[in-house]
């Protein structure tokens, strides 16, 4: 089959690789039907060292399981599924707690261990515990906001779970995109009062508004803080979003929660310690987050986008072949695009 195999910054070809099999009992082979390109496939496209082997790249999927391993036991042949960004056992005492990315028995799809599904097909280990059967066709008009659910929307949601947004309540979105306009997208459902999103690209602005953002701070670093103080009469937001995961924007989250608020973190931070210590100390602001389990979240998103409540597909603004994935990595790194979806 043909996949997208990353060698190295900027090096993404696509390639022949052999056909994904069963391995273990509880694998399941998808083919593919929509994938994409995840703002988090940027860091290596960036600063990945050079590898011989390379990366079969991609976590987010919908697609058609095509084989089931003899122990699977909620899946057959021909259902359509979302496929979450980690793969999970779905009964370790983590995901019991509704915890999947940190699975006993769990890992991450697109990693050098395990190819990922920017592909025409892909092994899921764990397939019970991992893939969610959608009630939808596989060309279903509502696709690109379902194949949110492998991992943007869910991670949105997280953040906002994670700064605990709630009715009424002032929110900050640091970061313009996919994630943080679906991160507007789920305060808004959470009910909060007052959604300030921190950006500066035009076209995502404009869709952050549409999703339900009421101010929009274009300024950085102190100059941000400053305006965002403005808009809350000097107290700061209860809840912050963090959705980019630079010392800057970390910095910002934290002075921008206001005494007692809380930091939702999804962004990879790209350093090993956080800013920001004494501030967060001082103001009793509660840092959390972290990898989203959205396999927890799929059963309480799913009828917002059946229902039509949300449409957070409409973050993905180009659609390719296998074929442009690597101009598609180019045009999401240059802020062309804010998220590419791939039809293999
Ligand atoms: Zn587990």
């Amino acid at each position: 089959m043909r996949a997208t195999v990353m060698y190295g910054a900027g090096d993404v070809h696509i390639e022949n690789v052999p056909d994904p099999a069963v391995i273990e009992p509880t694998d399941a082979v998808v083919r593919v039907t929509r994938s994409c390109i995840c703002g988090s496939d940027l860091w290596p496209y960036k600063t990945m060292e050079h590898s011989e082997t390379g990366r079969v790249m991609g976590h987010e999927a919908i697609g058609v399981v095509e084989a089931v391993g003899a122990d699977v036991r909620t899946l057959k042949i021909g259902d359509l599924v979302v496929m979450p960004f980690a793969f999970s056992d779905g009964t370790c005492i983590f995901c019991h707690q509704g915890l999947q990315t940190s699975c006993a028995h769990g890992g991450f799809f697109g990693t050098v261990e395990v190819a990922g599904a920017q592909a025409e097909a892909v092994r899921v280990p764990q397939a019970d515990g991992t893939l969610f059967v959608l009630p939808v066709g596989e060309d279903d008009a509502l696709m690109p906001s379902l194949l949110t659910l492998s991992d943007v929307m869910g991670t949105g949601h997280h953040a906002a779970v994670a700064a605990e947004v709630g009715p009424g309540k002032t929110v900050a979105v640091v970061g313009d995109g996919a994630v943080g306009l679906c991160g507007v997208i789920a305060a808004k459902r959470l009910g909060a009062e007052q959604i300030i999103l921190l950006g500066r690209h035009a076209d995502r602005v404009a869709l952050a508004r549409e999703f339900g953002a009421t101010d929009i701070v274009s300024e950085r670093g102190s100059e941000a803080v400053e305006r965002v103080r403005e808009l809350t009469d000097d107290y700061g937001v209860h809840s912050v979003l963090e959705c980019v995961g630079l010392e800057q924007s970390e910095l910002t989250a934290i002075e921008i929660a206001r005494p007692g608020g809380a930091v939702g973190r999804v962004g990879v931070p790209q350093d090993e310690t956080m800013p920001a210590s004494r501030p967060a100390f001082f103001n009793n602001i509660s840092v959390s987050g972290g990898p989203a389990p959205v396999r927890a979240y799929l059963e309480e998103l799913l009828p917002d986008i059946l229902e039509g409540r949300i449409e957070p597909g409409r973050v993905f603004d180009r659609v390719i072949g296998l074929d442009e994935v690597p101009d598609g990595y180019r045009a999401m790194n240059e802020r062309e695009a804010i998220k590419v979806m791939l039809k293999p």
